[in-house]
């Protein structure tokens, strides 16, 4: 069976540390494995208009701002083919389709859905855009047959509900559509990365973020003002490493030669967790550590995005043929459901 990945984020801000942890860096190490067959990449416009419909101009200036983010990151256009949602009509009938497939209460029921119903404060009035977004997902992934979804832990209810839609159809309609699988990040403090707050999940929508595009001097001030340990008062003190975001963040980008280069007294991660926990060691140390090892891991990613910011023209170009390739794609699977639906009326001249 053919290879293939589907991912992507919506153009709701610039994109942060935690995507790249949860997504981006598996998907650049995915893209150059060579063991996939075809690779798509989606800049969810559509999807983020689900809960930004009165702010079109934020959507429409993140795109360009997600596409560099990608680029920085290592995607290559030569290799995954990255594209804007809406452009791709077809996912929108697919979604219409589906939505017949899938119960009110079943999408209720959507834990991630309901974190971020709450999140949002729509308790008393969930757009229904936003509501079956989850369903607006299983079309993407569908649409190109994606057998891999690499992506953070809070997708795995929507890939969970992508995969029943899937069953249904196929049950239904006979054996059309391919289940796919989630691709979660292999070290544990990446499956959820918390802001720097200190709260569970760093988001662009709750402005707690580390962006890839922060300059060495944001990034600094970020990490001095994270929230650490608030019982961890005095240098002595013995204090909590588990949860705390600042060791959260070094167990997700900290190398071992970074010891050598930053923090030589330490052998390295296990000895500093050890003698912050017993006490001894303040927080504005491990601070520092922590600072020089995200300028060293963002620093290449910012350099390159400053180049393709000097290409714009290509970059548009880039997605602009990324766009016409799924749109081709996603027709062909649209032509087999209108089919397996009995929907495709003036195809075979027998209505
Ligand atoms: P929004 O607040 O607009 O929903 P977001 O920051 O949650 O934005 P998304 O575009 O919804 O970002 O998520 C894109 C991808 O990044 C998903 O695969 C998601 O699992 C992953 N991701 C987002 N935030 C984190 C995080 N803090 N830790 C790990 N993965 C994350
Ligand atoms: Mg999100």
């Amino acid at each position: 069976m053919k290879q293939v990945i589907l991912t992507g984020d919506r153009p709701t801000g610039r994109l942060h540390v935690g995507h790249y942890v949860g997504s981006l860096k598996e998907r650049v190490r995915l893209q150059n494995s060579g063991k996939y067959d075809e690779i798509y990449i989606m800049i969810a416009d559509a999807q983020a208009l689900t809960d930004n419909a009165e702010h079109p101009e934020k959507v429409r200036q993140n795109i360009i701002q997600v596409a560099l983010d990608y680029l920085a990151c290592g995607l290559d256009p030569a290799k995954s083919t990255i594209f804007i949602q809406s452009m791709v009509p077809e996912l929108t009938e697919l979604t219409f389709y589906y939505m017949n497939l899938v119960t009110v209460s079943r999408v209720q029921r959507n834990p991630t859905v309901k974190a971020e119903i709450q999140m949002r404060n729509f308790e008393a009035s969930i757009p229904v855009g936003f509501f079956c977004y989850p369903i607006s997902q299983a079309a993407d992934i569908t649409a190109f047959h994606a057998t891999s979804v690499p992506a953070g832990e809070d997708q795995m209810p929507m890939l969970e509900q992508c995969r029943e839609i899937v069953h249904k159809f196929n049950a239904v309609y006979g054996e059309t559509l391919t289940e796919p699988q989630i691709i979660l990040p292999g070290n544990q403090a990446c499956l959820r990365l918390p802001g720097i707050d200190g709260k569970a999940k760093m988001s662009k929508s709750l402005g707690n973020c580390i962006y890839l595009s922060d300059e060495p001097e944001e990034i600094r001030k970020k990490i001095m003002s994270m929230f650490t340990d608030p019982n961890h008062l005095r240098v002595e003190d013995p204090g909590k490493v588990e949860g705390n975001p600042v060791f959260v963040y070094l167990d997700a980008f900290c190398k071992p030669e970074y010891f050598q280069e930053f923090l030589p007294e330490y052998s390295g991660l296990d000895e500093l967790k050890a003698h912050y926990q017993r006490g001894g060691l303040g927080d504005m140390k491990v601070k520092k550590f922590l600072n020089n090892v995200m300028q060293a891991e963002l620093r290449p990613i910012r350099e390159r995005r400053k180049d393709w910011e000097a290409r714009l023209p290509e970059v548009y170009e880039i997605l602009r043929a990324g766009c016409e390739k799924a749109e081709a794609v996603a027709a062909e699977t649209l032509r087999g459901v209108r089919h397996a639906m009995q929907i495709d009326y003036f195809e075979n001249g027998t209505l």
